[in-house]
């Protein structure tokens, strides 16, 4: 399983049919082309999403713990492929191959979540004010959900949204991130191999469109799409939103953060210090939840960033499918684009930059490798305040605890935060109401790193969605509020007499 064509081939992908499209999937490992996708045009958009409509009609009567069990051969259909699934991330993403198989890691472990919530899709009993009357609220799929999704996690996005809307009983269209279709195909490929074994799935549960903005913006306008689960950029989301909301569709927002981690004065040190770079340097500073943001006590910071420069300088950089590497390339030359102009910005704005340079040139002259940088800021000053999708660590220092929590407030996004503290008045605080006003805010742990099992997403520009655990399946459901009179009498609410 050596070359990409060899991996496409062990999942289940004939390599001879990805040439010849309009789409190069390239790796950002060496810029190398992988395949030629072929994209759907809007027409074949709308068939698709026809088509799952016909099969969420199908599928929302089967029970759902039956529904769960196609989940669960998904699960072990993920099973038996995560080495090949993960080496395909890598490659197509630019992953460590940890990473590439830690996200395939991540859609075995949300199929198992799913196919638990398959038997507990419950609701609640309520006292009626009625005699002879019970009221309750049931919860019912809503047919057809659309997933747009980000380059960054090509992969456990779509599981994300598609293991809980399945059990759900909806139908699922999925319009993966154009950098990369090559993994998205592959889920298909593997969600065709679970439907087989499960034998009667209605054909159409889950379908890909490739193609661009236009595709996605065909889910976005298309009024069979109950919900619109869009993952991405800030920007992507202004767009999306609104749209969907003139409609009066449902979204589910998973957009851009820019997550700090205050480092207190009664700190580890050392954990933080790994905390940190796992944060601010994993995944070359391309997950949502990268920590990009440093907010340090004065009389611990000189001590924690001279450690933070001595993991930076010894930090392995390079293909990410050689195993004694941490640090792979970024996506595309774009981003290297903006990470260059985000660190110019920081030195206009008094910042003192350590890295961020080009490195690996000559070895990979069509792939974009840096130094992650650490800037020393005076301040949270306007570059800061923005989400660059490259290994950026802004660092600040800070006296007093308020003014850290201050600063830890005072951006526009609200995805992930963190504080690293012995001080359990600090911690406590931090996740108090008047503490962190993120969606995710952790204590003496990092970041980035989430596990399924809790409810995932932020607030303000972060755009407010919850995806995975916890009641996250509330997303794709409706909710129908019963009341059933078992009486001879017909009473009304609040006690009315109406021609009596
Ligand atoms: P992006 O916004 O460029 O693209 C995301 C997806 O949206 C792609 O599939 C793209 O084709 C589609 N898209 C863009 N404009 C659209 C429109 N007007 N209508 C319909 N579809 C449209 O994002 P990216 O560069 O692929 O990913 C990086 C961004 O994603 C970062 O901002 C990151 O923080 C964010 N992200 C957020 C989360 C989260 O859970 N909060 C997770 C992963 C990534």
């Amino acid at each position: 399983m050596d070359t990409p064509q060899d991996i496409l081939r062990a999942l289940g992908l004939n390599p001879d049919a990805l040439t010849g499209g309009t789409l190069t999937a390239r790796s950002p490992i060496d810029g190398a082309e992988l395949a030629q996708v072929h994209e759907h045009t809007v027409a074949q958009a709308h068939s698709a999403i026809t088509r799952a409509r016909q099969a969420s009609l199908a599928w929302r009567d089967v029970p759902a713990p039956r529904r769960g069990e196609l989940i669960r051969l998904l699960g072990e259909t993920l099973r038996e492929n995560k080495t090949a699934l993960g080496r395909l991330v890598s490659l197509e993403a630019g992953k460590i191959v940890a990473e590439g198989e830690g996200e395939v890691q991540e859609m075995i472990d949300i199929c198992d979540f799913a196919v638990g919530l398959s038997r507990q899709l419950y609701g609640l009993t309520i006292a009626s004010e009625r005699p002879g009357h019970r009221m309750m609220e049931t919860w019912h799929p809503l047919g057809v959900i659309g997933v747009i999704s980000a380059f960054n996690f090509p992969v456990a996005v779509w599981s994300w949204n598609a293991a809980l809307a399945i059990v759900c009983g909806n139908a699922v269209v999925w319009k993966p991130s154009e950098k990369t279709p090559l993994t998205a195909l592959a889920c298909q490929a593997l969600f065709a191999q679970a439907m087989q074994r499960f034998g009667d799935a209605p054909a159409g549960l889950s379908e890909v469109l490739i193609g661009g903005r236009e595709v996605g913006e065909a889910l976005v306008d298309s009024h069979t799409v109950a919900l619109v689960s869009a993952t991405g950029s800030t920007r992507m989301g202004r767009q999306v939103g609104p749209r969907v909301a003139q409609r009066f569709g449902r979204v589910l927002l998973e957009l851009g953060g820019n997550n700090a981690i205050i480092v207190g004065p009664t700190a580890d040190l050392d954990m933080a210090a790994r905390g940190i770079v796992f944060g601010a340097i994993g995944t070359a500073g391309q997950r949502c939840t990268t920590t990009r943001r440093l907010i340090v006590h004065e009389s611990v910071a000189d001590a924690l960033v001279q450690r933070l420069h001595k993991a930076y300088a010894s930090a392995p950089i390079g293909n990410p499918l050689d195993s004694g590497n941490l640090v792979g390339p970024l996506i595309d030359r774009g981003s290297f684009d903006a990470m260059q102009d985000a660190l110019k910005a920081a030195r206009e704005q008094g910042g003192k930059v350590t890295g961020g340079e080009r490195v690996l040139a000559d070895d990979f002259p069509n792939a974009w490798y840096v130094r992650p940088a650490i800037a020393e800021m005076p301040g949270q000053t306007d570059v800061v305040c923005h989400e660059t999708f490259a290994p950026i660590l802004y660092v600040m220092r800070y006296q007093e605890f308020s003014d850290a929590l201050a600063l830890q407030n005072g951006v526009p996004q609200g995805l992930s935060s963190a504080i690293f503290t012995n001080d359990l008045r600090e911690a406590e605080t931090f996740l108090s109401a008047s503490g962190s006003d993120c969606g995710i805010a952790n204590v003496n742990i990092g970041t980035s790193g989430a596990e399924i099992g809790g409810a995932f997403g932020g607030e303000k520009e972060t755009g407010g969605g919850r995806e995975s655990g916890s009641d996250a399946w509330r997303n794709y459901m409706r909710r129908a509020t019963n009341t059933i009179n078992y009486s001879r009498n017909l009473p009304l609410a609040q006690g009315i007499k109406f021609g009596e």
